[in-house]
């Protein structure tokens, strides 16, 4: 049984209730009657609950205002909302406090925000960076690109058959010109959680920093950045049922304090001259100009509204799920998953149909209602090494059921015997 009332939790995304236009009947010719809509995509954004809604409404409702500036009363009141969301993201991670959290617009732009102010002062030839051959582009791309401007070599550390890292690997390829391990968390592609607690021991004997990439974990499993001694983590409002424009990046605060700002202009200073300017406190210092003041108090509404379920009991039902989409998959015959056992893994399944391409199939998965993602998920490279272009990829949240993945399985078992 759930971990909690799922159909409770339903009841608080009406977007759950709507229909979509596929037809089961004639599957692969689209536009049909409506179809009850099987939201299995949530890896790529998941849905905004009622209390989230609300609180960005009543703030443009009641004190929409811009934050830092103003001493009368609406822009006081926005400034307080939005400066206390980053309170309610510090606790929920772990953080000492608002100084170590910076919002962003998401967790590609924590990643960039690292990579310039950080990365291209602190990396020269000689130096490297170690990453997974399991990043998400947000990492791969930056750090390569890094790499290239700085003269920083940018290794990646080996995935294996099974869709773990090789430890040993990892072992080797940090060494002592190592600056930086960027490591994501649990992969958006094969599920795998990774061992993050031992990849920054290893960081940390060899002097490095280590960034998590926490954009799939954040949304479903405890995560504290003291239990998982992690200099930089970063993830997305949008995937943890928050607003799209906002994300955050957690830094410890004597790094962030020594980094120099990423983006200039109002509200980062405290003194400008025409010769020169100084920086606010952290972690104002790190957000130039006027911020995502609604999404802000959006996500920290959002935040409360998982910690409301419980993050533990969120994790048990990506497991339930995940497991179990796992295995009935399996049984269909002539599936290919990629990634650890169903019960190893976050909560998502990526996979092929032998003979199907995988945006046939989401396409004719559409016809029965059923959203998921086809493609490569942003892992380009990964995809390379698995020898397929494509992979369809399930993921679950709380709102999902068991009923939702037999309605998966039952559409992918369908859209095989039409291509044979
Ligand atoms: N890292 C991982 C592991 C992800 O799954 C994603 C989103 N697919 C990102 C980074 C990037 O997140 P965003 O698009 O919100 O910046």
């Amino acid at each position: 049984q759930y971990p909690f009332d799922v159909e409770a939790i339903r009841d608080d995304f009406p977007i759950l209730q709507r229909s979509v236009g596929g037809d089961p009947e004639t599957p692969g010719e689209g536009d049909g009657d409506d179809t009850p809509l099987v939201y299995l995509d949530n890896a790529a954004t998941t849905h905004t609950p009622e209390p989230v809604v609300e609180a960005m409404s009543d703030y443009y409702r009641g004190y929409n205002s811009n934050v830092h500036r103003g001493i009368h009363q609406l822009s006081q009141e926005a400034s307080v909302a939005y400066e206390e969301a980053h309170d309610t993201v510090a606790e929920f991670i772990g953080a000492s406090g608002r100084e170590e959290i910076v919002f962003t617009k998401n967790t590609t732009e924590a990643m960039n925000l690292v990579a310039y102010a950080w990365g291209l002062e602190e990396l020269g030839p000689g130096d490297n960076v170690v990453l997974t051959e399991m990043e998400h582009h947000a990492s791969l791309v930056t750090w390569q690109q890094i790499g290239k401007r700085t003269g920083a070599d940018v290794r990646f550390i080996e995935v294996t058959e099974e869709g773990t890292l090789d430890m040993a690997d990892a072992a080797a390829k940090i060494d002592d010109d190592t600056e930086m391990v960027s490591v994501v968390h649990v992969s958006n592609t094969l599920g795998t959680v990774n061992p993050i607690r031992e990849l920054a021991d290893l960081a940390h004997d060899h002097d490095s920093l280590i960034f998590a990439d926490a954009a799939q974990s954040v949304p479903n499993r405890p995560v504290d950045v003291d239990d998982l001694d992690v200099d930089f983590l970063a993830f997305s409002g949008h995937k943890t049922a928050g607003p799209t424009g906002i994300g955050v990046l957690y830094g410890r605060e004597a790094i962030l304090d020594s980094m120099q700002p990423y983006l200039y202009g109002g509200d980062m200073i405290r003194k400008v001259t025409f010769e020169d300017s100084t920086w606010e406190d952290l972690p104002w210092k790190f957000e130039a100009g006027t911020p995502s003041i609604a999404e802000g108090i959006g996500l920290a509404a959002a935040i409360d509204y998982v910690e409301e379920i419980g993050v533990d009991r969120i994790e048990a039902h990506e497991r339930l799920l995940a497991e179990y989409a796992y295995d009935e998959l399996e049984a269909l015959g002539g599936v290919e998953i990629y990634g650890p056992a169903g019960d190893e893994r976050g909560g998502l399944v990526a996979f092929n149909v032998d003979g199907v391409h995988a945006h046939d199939l989401s396409s004719i998965l559409n016809d029965f209602g059923v959203a998921i993602r086809a493609g490569d998920h942003c892992t380009q490279p990964l995809h390379d090494k698995m020898g397929v272009a494509a992979s369809v990829r399930a993921s679950f949240y709380i709102y999902n059921t068991v009923e939702e993945v037999d309605a998966l399985v039952d559409a992918v078992e369908q859209a095989r015997d039409l291509f044979a």
